[in-house]
This record gives structure tokens, C-alpha cells and sequence, in this order.
């Protein structure tokens, strides 16, 4: 695949996204080369994966041998430029339009020749950002889901200028990886987010209203609704901040009222009660 036999990726991220990405593929027998712009990042990320790993070994699912295996494949990388040519770079940092153009335009440069840089995130326009790239055809949405080791889904999102082919490949390394891809069209929030995240702003909105406490309205959700979990701790799974940012994308976007970032969500943002990578969001997590 790349210069050399063995097949390669660059993670460009190492946050909750990121490390679950290069987890993913690492499994799949790539060396992933995962960068960060915050060294500590990277050693929260490499620490992480190895508890997830060695539990796995714990639970009779992964033999020690295979978790040594994938461990040595994922490679920290200080510096960007330094991550190496890939037939595959996916960007999974911060949900902000600057952060992520500044981020794609170098890390093109880092694409092998015909290979595909695509972005995880969750609610930015693939066609705008595909269009600060020198390579928009090759320019693909790679939306993965939290936790991704365990998340089965990733929406294959369509920019205006993405070719067959690009969705043709994307869909065949989530494949690859063991996940089920599903293909959309660009547009803000996609499909996952644009239906996700007016239900957790509205569970918030219901909060601050005074209407139940979190464990009620989670309750009522999942017991009612026969979800897995309540929007609650969904959110603070996802990152009160990541989902600010997203509401925010939606509200600007989409021009409607109905998804303005509920003012509580703002106010737990500023307060750093970011969710479970905090240890405080709707609930506390020690
Ligand atoms: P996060 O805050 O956990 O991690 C973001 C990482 O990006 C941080 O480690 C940060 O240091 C790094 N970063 C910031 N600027 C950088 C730069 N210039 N170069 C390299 N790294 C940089 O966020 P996350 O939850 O992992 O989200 C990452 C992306 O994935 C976002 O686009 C988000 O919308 C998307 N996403 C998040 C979820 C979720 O549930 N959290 C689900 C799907 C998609």
C-alpha cells in the first residue's frame, strides 16, 4: 500500500476520536502513525489504548501477544511532519473550521499518491473544507462513533467535488476495519448529528426548565424509548464542548432557531464540566 508491503495510515488527533481510530486500525494490522499538537495528548492517548488493550487480554478476547502486537503498531508523532506518506490520513481534532483547514492543508502533503485524506468530523462541511485541499475528489467525511472500538457504524459523507471512486475506497477500508459504513450527502450535521443533536439540546433545555433531574430524564429515555443510554450521558460522552461546537455549526448553518445551543450547555462548557474527559458533566465520573 505505501512504499513499503505494510499497509499505513496517519491520525492526525489524538483526543476521545483520534486514539479510538488508531485502536481501530492498528487492529486491522496497520501501523498508524498518530499525531498530536499536545505531547500530553499523545501520552494520555498510547496510555489509554494500552488499558483498553490489556483489559481485553483480561476478558480472554485478545491474546497478549496481539495486544503487544497492536500496541507497537500505533507510533506517537510529535510533529506533523514527521508522520511520513500514507495511503490514508484522517483528521480527528477539534471541531473548529480554522483548526481543521490549517491542519488539512498540511497534512495533504502527507498523502500518498492517489490516497484519500478524509476528516472525522462531526458536523463541518466536507465540501468547504474539502475546498481549502489541493485534492477535493480525494477529499472524503469519515464520521466514526464514540467509543469507536466498539461503535460498528461510520457515515461515509459525500462532499460536492468527492469522486465514486473516493467513496467507493472509504467504504472499503471501513470494511477493512470491521465497520459498517453508511453513505450520506454533505450537509450540516449529516445524518447522525443533525437528528442527535436537537434530542440532547432539548434534554438540556428540559434540565434547566426545572422539569426532572438527569437521572429522570435519562431514565425516561431509555426506558421509554428503548435507548441504549439517556442524551444526558450520551452528551457527556460525546464532550459538552464537542457538542456545543456542533449546535453551533447546525444554528449557523441550517439559519433555524430550533437549534440554538441551549444556554445551560454554554454555561457547563465555560465552567470546564466538559463530561467524561473532565470527570464532571450531568454527572460526576471519578
Ligand atoms: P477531543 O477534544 O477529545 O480531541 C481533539 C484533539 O485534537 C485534542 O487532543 C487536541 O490536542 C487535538 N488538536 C487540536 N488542535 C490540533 C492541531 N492543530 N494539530 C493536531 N492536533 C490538534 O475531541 P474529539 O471528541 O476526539 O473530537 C475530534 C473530532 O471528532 C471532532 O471533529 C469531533 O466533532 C469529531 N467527533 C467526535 C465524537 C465524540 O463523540 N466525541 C464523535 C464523532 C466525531
Amino acid at each position: 500500500m505505501s512504499s513499503s508491503d505494510k499497509k499505513s495510515i496517519a491520525v492526525i488527533g489524538a483526543g476521545t476520536m483520534g486514539r479510538g481510530i488508531a485502536q481501530v486500525f492498528a487492529q486491522a494490522r496497520y501501523d498508524v502513525y498518530l499525531h498530536d499538537a499536545f505531547p500530553e495528548a499523545l501520552t494520555a492517548a498510547t496510555g489509554q489504548i494500552g488499558k483498553l488493550l490489556d483489559k481485553a487480554v483480561d476478558k480472554g478476547k485478545m491474546s497478549a501477544a496481539d495486544a503487544a502486537a497492536v500496541k507497537e503498531r500505533i507510533r506517537p508523532v510529535k510533529s506533523l511532519g514527521d508522520v511520513g506518506s500514507h495511503p490514508l490520513v484522517i483528521e480527528a481534532a477539534t471541531e473548529k473550521l480554522d483548526i481543521k483547514i490549517e491542519i488539512l492543508k498540511k497534512a495533504q502533503t502527507h498523502v500518498a499518491d492517489s490516497g484519500i485524506l478524509a476528516t472525522n468530523t462531526s458536523s463541518i462541511s466536507i465540501t468547504q473544507l474539502a475546498a481549502a485541499t489541493d485534492h477535493p475528489d480525494r477529499f472524503v467525511g469519515m464520521h466514526f462513533f464514540n467509543p469507536v472500538p466498539v461503535m460498528k457504524l461510520v457515515e461515509v459523507v459525500r462532499g460536492l467535488q468527492t469522486s465514486d471512486d473516493t467513496v467507493v475506497r472509504t467504504v472499503a477500508l471501513a470494511e477493512e476495519v470491521g465497520k459498517t459504513p453508511v453513505c450520506c450527502n454533505d450537509h450540516p450535521g449529516f445524518v447522525s448529528n443533525r437528528v442527535l443533536m436537537p434530542m440532547i439540546n432539548e434534554a438540556i433545555f428540559t434540565l434547566q426548565d426545572g422539569v426532572a433531574e438527569p437521572e429522570a430524564i435519562d431514565n425516561i429515555m431509555k426506558l421509554g424509548m428503548a435507548h441504549p443510554m439517556g442524551p444526558l450521558a450520551l452528551a457527556d460522552l460525546i464532550g459538552l464542548d464537542v457538542c456545543l461546537d456542533i449546535l453551533e455549526v447546525l444554528h449557523r448553518d441550517l439559519g433555524e432557531d430550533r437549534y440554538r445551543p441551549c444556554p445551560l450547555l454554554r454555561k457547563m462548557v465555560l465552567a470546564g464540566r466538559l463530561g467524561r474527559k473532565s470527570k464532571k458533566g450531568f454527572y460526576p465520573y471519578d
